[in-house]
């Protein structure tokens, strides 16, 4: 095969061996690679059931065909597995020379087994896995951790670890890589620590094949030229995603005090322009020439790495509007491994329970120095307050007082993202139906939506959120190629074929590759259904109470709020489109039609599809 090295390696960490299998083009061409692959093994291979942070689950770190070529934004891998914060499927990517490196040292995928017995530093260098004693890095943070292997294994040494929260396992701790490039939302950093593995190193010295090289060499070099060529090229490179505070805040969906308002009285303080004047620099993934990460030195003189989200979420959500001193926190959970929109989450979940009388220490909005005690205490599971957040909100809301789950912002257990949905019901679909939990990233049609019109509850909506979802959680998660340069700069679609032609040699359209994405969609929604089992309803796929029962109470939109019969209605939209029956449970026809014919059986025999 060409693009693909058509190899796995699979890792038992109990008995310190590693073996590598060669896979053969159907999986390749049914499932491309990344979030593809990933689910495709955890169904496989994962028992029902199987306890996240128990030595059973597994942890997959998967690339794409296109992953380490020279080629916009493709330095990018997958990392997933069963989640311990939704008890789903859970995964995220990360933009890391690990991803580069990997792929060189001669694999698609990693699949990492079982439970080291001390803590572990699993050391791949092309055909070599070596075990390593990771005993002195047990307790580090992710910066120091990753210094120090970079000091043994050099600069380009493609590193992903944990911290201290991955260690303790918080649920949505993550895994981390080059000072802040993070993903796994959904604990799989907890994940990698329940497994004694503190870090994974790959060193690769092979050169990866493409089909056409010539082609690919010229379709690279012209596309890193189209992407400067753009015209929202220049404004994008002054701010990157954080102009969408702004964005958000003109348009009241900038989420505000545990996602009770969509304006914050401070947002100026913490948007794009007043980050532009702290910037001292700016990083990125690599082979990205858009490089999106702003680095200002935070309130502690550390060097922090912001975009909306994170600022969003540790700023506005939990009522803190210096930027500064929102960069130190930001930094801090990147130094601990910690998902910094789950903890922003769950942060305006604790001080609106502060507020409310339910939990006996005071903590208000906004106040910094002890939102970053409390912080480390969650790194560390320390004491009452620590350990009932570090489960997350649906968790802490069950344990704490049953009121509080009308305001326990999550869906399916995963922390809602930045974005606050009284006035915008599509995204609110989005966010309900995404194949890990509440994320904006399979499905961000609020742009498209505060423009189409956003208080309708139409078809034309249901019709925009899946052909996103097709083209974001499906095309790009499964190529592992970054979105931004498509949704950011206009990069348009077509190049994408082109570059999995040159890679592999494959022809496959734009609707050939939407195939696959539907494919890869339907198999994580049975995943979600095999573990669910009889406890799976549609009440999985909506929204909080909070968006349809607490109107906003300030600016243009105050009034609003989401209607819980119409979503309800749109929701039912959605399944029929999908091929889905009234619960959200793929058909038979559905699964059949995508090539899912063992699926469909094991849903049937389970007596959980129709
Ligand atoms: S646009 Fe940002 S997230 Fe995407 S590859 Fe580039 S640096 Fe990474």
């Amino acid at each position: 095969m060409y693009g693909w090295t058509g190899r796995l390696l699979r890792v038992n960490l109990s008995k310190g061996k590693a073996e590598t299998s060669q896979y053969g083009a159907n999986l390749a061409k049914a499932y491309l690679g990344g979030r593809g692959f990933a689910v495709k093994i955890l169904w496989d291979e994962l028992e029902q059931g199987v306890d996240p942070l128990s030595p059973f689950n597994k942890l997959i770190f998967a690339a794409g065909p296109l992953t380490g070529f020279a080629l916009p934004s493709s330095g990018k891998l997958v990392v997933a597995a069963k989640s311990p914060l939704t008890g789903g499927y859970g995964d995220g990517s990360i933009g890391s020379q690990a991803a580069v490196q990997m792929r060189k040292a001669g694999y698609d995928a990693v699949i990492v087994e079982r439970k080291a017995d001390k803590p572990t530093v699993l050391l791949v260098h092309d055909n070599s896995v070596e075990f390593l004693d990771g005993g002195a890095l047990w307790g580090l943070n992710s910066f120091e951790t990753e210094k120090k292997l970079h000091a043994l294994y050099g600069p380009t040494a493609g590193v992903l670890c944990i911290g201290q929260g991955g260690e303790n396992l918080v649920c949505f701790a993550n895994v981390v890589s080059q000072e802040g490039r993070a993903g796994g939302r959904p604990g799989m950093g907890a994940v990698m620590g329940s497994k004694n593995l503190k870090a994974v190193v790959f060193l690769g010295t092979s050169d990866l094949a493409a089909a056409y090289p010539k082609e690919m060499k010229d379709l690279g070099a012209e596309a890193y030229r189209e992407i400067m060529m753009k015209p929202n090229y220049a404004f994008w490179k002054r701010q990157g995603t954080m102009s969408t505070i702004e964005w958000s805040q003109e348009n009241s969906v900038l989420p505000t005090r545990n996602f009770s308002e969509g304006i914050f009285g401070k947002a100026e303080a913490i948007g794009g322009f007043a980050m532009e004047k702290l910037r001292i620099g700016q990083r990125g993934c690599p082979q990205c020439n858009m490089v999106c990460g702003n680095i200002i030195r935070d309130s502690d003189r550390k060097k922090s790495e912001l975009d909306y989200e994170n600022v969003a979420m540790l700023g506005s959500n939990i009522g803190l509007g210096d930027l500064r001193q929102v960069a130190a926190l930001n930094r801090v959970a990147d130094e601990y491994g910690l998902d910094a929109i789950s903890l922003g989450n769950v942060l305006g979940f604790a001080m609106e329970a502060s507020e409310k009388g339910l939990i006996d220490e005071k903590i208000s909005w906004g106040e910094f120095k002890a939102t970053k005690a409390l912080i480390e205490d969650i790194a560390h599971r320390r004491g009452f307050r620590g350990n009932l957040l570090a489960e997350g909100v649906r968790s802490a809301a069950e344990k704490l007082d049953r009121s509080s789950e009308r305001w326990a912002m999550h869906i399916k257990g995963l922390e809602i993202s930045a974005y606050d949905c009284h006035t915008t019901p599509g995204m609110a679909l989005a966010y309900a139906t995404s194949s890990i939990g509440a994320h904006h990233k399979d499905a961000w049609v609020i742009s498209w939506e505060v423009k189409a019109g956003r208080s309708g509850y139409s078809v034309e909506k249901v019709d925009k959120i899946i052909e996103l979802q097709r083209i974001r959680a499906g095309i790009f998660e499964s190529l592992t190629v970054c979105r931004l340069p498509w949704i950011e700069v206009g990069f348009e679609l077509e190049w994408y074929t082109k570059f999995l032609h040159a890679a592999t040699g494959l022809e496959m359209t734009l609707d050939g590759l939407k195939l696959v994405a539907d494919r890869i969609f339907n198999l994580t929604r049975a995943f979600w259904i095999r573990e669910y089992a009889k406890n799976w309803t549609k009440e999985m796929d909506t929204p909080p109470p909070r968006w349809f029962e607490e109107p906003l109470s300030k600016g243009p939109m105050k009034g609003s709020r989401l209607d819980r019969e119409k979503y309800g209605a749109m929701l039912q939209a959605y399944y029929m489109k999908r091929g889905w029956d009234e619960r959200g449970v793929p058909r038979v026809s559905t699964l059949t039609r995508l090539g899912l014919e063992d699926v469909a059986r094991q849903l049937k025999k389970a007596k959980l599809s129709e």
